[in-house]
């Protein structure tokens, strides 16, 4: 097992839509990969984690809930679609290919997502609150979109020069050289 590099924004990687994943690689390749990315998600101490963020171009995403007391649910999305949406509301966000910048995005309040776990097999997701933020975020990423390019022009505009600021910090950054926790 092993911490990956998290792409930082600014690499094209992110930007991409990610490519289906079939059933062969999810029998091959996935068991080792969902190790890694939920310990590298465990170092850092995020909510999810998708493929493209540690520069891989599959439709997978990975996300850990913990409610107060209980253990964290992990769960794995492989190809995942949003087949339901309704409400809205407005929360803060941050992202691991974006640290140190928080904003406030408008998202659908409860959704509905289908998907297929790490045995291959057909499941569907209720969520809502910060489940459905994290749900809504990490399809994001599948497809190349991240949270900042919800937010409103003006908003973006006044981002900038934190961006420009955080942009030199990240290029230092490496979590691969984390220490296992
Ligand atoms: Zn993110």
């Amino acid at each position: 097992m092993a911490i990956r590099r998290i792409c930082k924004y600014g690499e094209k990687i992110l930007e991409k839509k990610t490519r289906k994943v079939n059933q062969k690689e999810l029998k091959k390749d996935l068991p080792d990969l969902l190790k890694d990315m939920f310990e590298t998600l465990d170092a850092v101490g995020g909510v999810g984690l998708a493929a493209n963020q540690i520069g891989l171009d599959l439709c997978l995403a990975v996300i850990k809930i913990k409610k107060e007391d209980e253990e964290a649910l992990r769960i794995v999305l492989v190809n995942p679609e949003l087949a339901e949406k309704s409400g809205s509301m407005t929360e803060e966000e941050g992202c691991l290919s974006f640290p140190g910048l928080f904003a406030r995005v408008k998202r659908f309040s409860k959704v509905k997502v289908r998907a297929l776990n790490e045995k291959g097999l057909p499941i569907e997701i209720n969520a809502e609150g910060l489940f459905s933020k994290a749900l809504q975020h990490e399809l994001d990423h599948l497809e190349g979109v991240v949270f900042i390019d919800r937010l409103p022009f003006l908003t973006r505009m006044k981002l900038k020069p934190l961006l420009i600021k955080l942009k030199r910090q990240w290029r230092k950054m490496d979590e691969s050289k984390m220490k296992e926790i």
